[in-house]
């Protein structure tokens, strides 16, 4: 008992050594923390950083909308054709290899040099072209073509959007279409077989309300062959003068 009160350095000195060694125990945990806080923290730092800077090139990737027609003079009419399914995938196919995108192409070109000799602002366009979105034109026509799988299956037809912002421009675009294709071509109306596709079609929900869109389906692959196939210049012919009719009478309103 009387040991610890007389002689009180062993057991001072024990304390001593206890403190020093947690303090000492105490510096390393508190370095460690540090070192590890700035660490965490500067690797937070560096992706904050670069993550607005990825964000910041995203939004340019989209490429700003092209302007219609580099060329278009706004005196002139100007119509947009698009050839279907073109920039996007075959379209109907038939057995030997034929596809519809080759014919809607051929002709769409044929109708746009036509409409140009006649002194019309024309552009071809694809059939998920950007240039769609917005596109103020005085006519938008789609070219398509019927399947190549139904024997005995012969005709056009042509169809508006269902509801049409301007029934009566597009009535009379459809209309002036099919007087003229029907003349030009000699082929029939074969309008039963007109299809939601046509009338919902997805480029007159893109274009701007005050375009007059029509989609044609030229002829079908299978029996209409000849035509379409060998004859793209009387197909096309009779789309422009189509197109021709509808833009004299609503420049004649
Ligand atoms: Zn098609």
């Amino acid at each position: 008992m009387g040991m610890s009160e007389r002689d009180p350095s062993p057991s001072d000195s024990v304390r001593r050594d206890v403190l020093e060694r947690a303090a000492r125990t105490m510096l390393i945990i508190t370095t460690i923390t540090t070192v590890l806080l700035v660490s965490v923290v500067g690797w937070r730092v560096a992706t904050a950083n670069s993550e607005p800077a990825r964000a910041a090139v995203q939004p340019a990737t989209p490429s700003p909308l092209p302007s219609p027609s580099p060329t278009h003079d706004p005196s002139r009419l100007l119509v947009g054709i698009v050839a279907g399914h073109s920039g996007s995938d075959s379209g109907a196919v038939c057995p030997d290899g034929l596809t519809e995108a080759s014919i809607n192409l051929t002709v769409a070109q044929m109708v746009i040099d036509d409409l140009r000799r006649d002194g019309v602002d024309a552009i071809l366009l694809q059939e998920f072209d950007p240039r769609l979105r917005g596109l103020k034109a005085d006519a938008l026509v789609s070219v398509h073509a019927d399947s190549c799988n139904i024997p005995g299956a012969t005709g056009f037809k042509v169809a508006r959007v269902t509801d049409s912002a301007i029934p009566q421009a597009e009535d009379s675009l459809v209309q002036c279409i099919i007087q003229a294709y029907s003349d030009e071509t000699g082929l029939p109306l074969h309008p039963a077989s007109v299809t939601d596709d046509m009338t919902q079609y997805h480029a007159f929900y893109e274009v701007a309300p005050t375009t007059p869109g029509a989609i044609i389906e030229t002829g079908f692959m299978l029996d209409d062959r000849n035509l379409l196939g060998k004859h793209p210049q009387t197909v096309a012919r009779g789309i422009e003068r189509g197109i021709q009719c509808f833009l004299k009478g609503a420049s004649g309103e």
